[in-house]
């Protein structure tokens, strides 16, 4: 069997322990199956990512024993694949250009249902004297239907419950929809291990898979650490040191607490021997 994972995280801040679940989700399931694991930097959004940060995490990954096979890639250096792919989608009709600012987006959307989706403004052309600022896609409402190997079947009309969607943002970096199916893609990934908080992203990355002509990978996606007051953990809630303890609590959060204290290459060891993605939870959230 081959199997290609990847562990992608947004240098935005050291690994927390919401990333650290995810990133040990995605090392176990990787080497239990005999399989590569990949290591991407998604580095694009340029106000948020810094370089230190990407220094950080890969030694964080180091000191756990968490080891990647090949070079990191980082996403800023792929803007060319991105535009590529992007074209083709020009050339198939399916791309639009968008005037409507984030303000405008957030006003109309909850003036209809409270929720974000995007009301379609631009889908017949830009307004007179309103310049272009994002690319987005022109969906369709047929609906999305896949199989996730923890949380089932799943079935999502991208239209109806996301809307037209961003491929370039105003800024002119690639949306992060878009990079990350190119990225899967050319590095061959099998298998996308993840937060269940991508879970709802996911039917748009099919969705860009089947319009780019490109294989859909299997998907896992593991519960989401929440702190006690039930919000997505942060880098300040959920700071951790990279040590046993750490991948002990990890372990423990994905339904494979040790059977007793070990140091950390061991518990490594055992875990990844004792794999079982069926003892992981099978929620989108749990109390840290
Ligand atoms: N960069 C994303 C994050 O840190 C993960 C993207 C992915 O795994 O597809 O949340």
């Amino acid at each position: 069997m081959t199997y290609i994972g990847r562990f992608a995280p947004s240098p935005t801040g050291p690994l927390h322990f919401g990333s650290l679940v995810a990133a040990l989700a995605s090392w176990l399931d990787a080497r239990a199956a005999g399989g590569r694991w990949l290591l991407r930097m998604e580095d694009l959004d340029r106000a948020r990512a810094h370089t230190g940060a990407a220094r950080e995490i890969l030694r964080q990954l180091e000191r756990l024993g968490l080891g990647w096979d090949g070079p990191v890639s980082y996403q800023s250096a792929r803007t060319a694949s991105y535009e590529h792919s992007l074209e083709q989608l020009q050339r198939a009709g399916v791309v639009y250009a968008c005037g409507c600012t984030r303000q405008e987006i957030a006003d109309s959307t909850l003036a209809i249902d409270g929720s974000r989706i995007y009301p379609g403004t631009c889908r017949n052309g830009i307004a007179p004297g309103r310049r272009a600022r994002t690319l987005r896609l022109r969906t369709t409402a047929a609906p999305i239907r896949f199989h996730d190997r923890l949380q089932g079947e799943l079935t999502q009309s991208v239209a109806r419950e996301v809307g037209d969607f961003v491929l370039r943002r105003a800024d002119g970096a690639p949306a992060y929809q878009l990079a990350v199916v190119v990225d899967d893609a050319d590095q061959g990934v099998t298998d996308v291990v993840r937060g269940a908080d991508l879970l709802d992203s996911t039917p748009r990355q099919i969705l860009l898979q089947q319009l780019l002509g490109l294989p859909t990978p299997r998907y896992l996606h593991v519960p989401v650490a929440l702190d006690a007051a039930g919000e997505k953990l942060s880098k300040q809630s959920g700071a951790v040191s990279a040590d046993a303890p750490d991948l002990e609590r990890a372990l423990a959060f994905l339904g494979h607490a040790p059977p007793g204290p070990m140091p950390a290459r061991e518990l490594l060891d055992w875990a990844r021997r004792h794999w079982d993605p069926a003892r992981i939870p099978r929620q989108r959230a749990i109390r840290a």
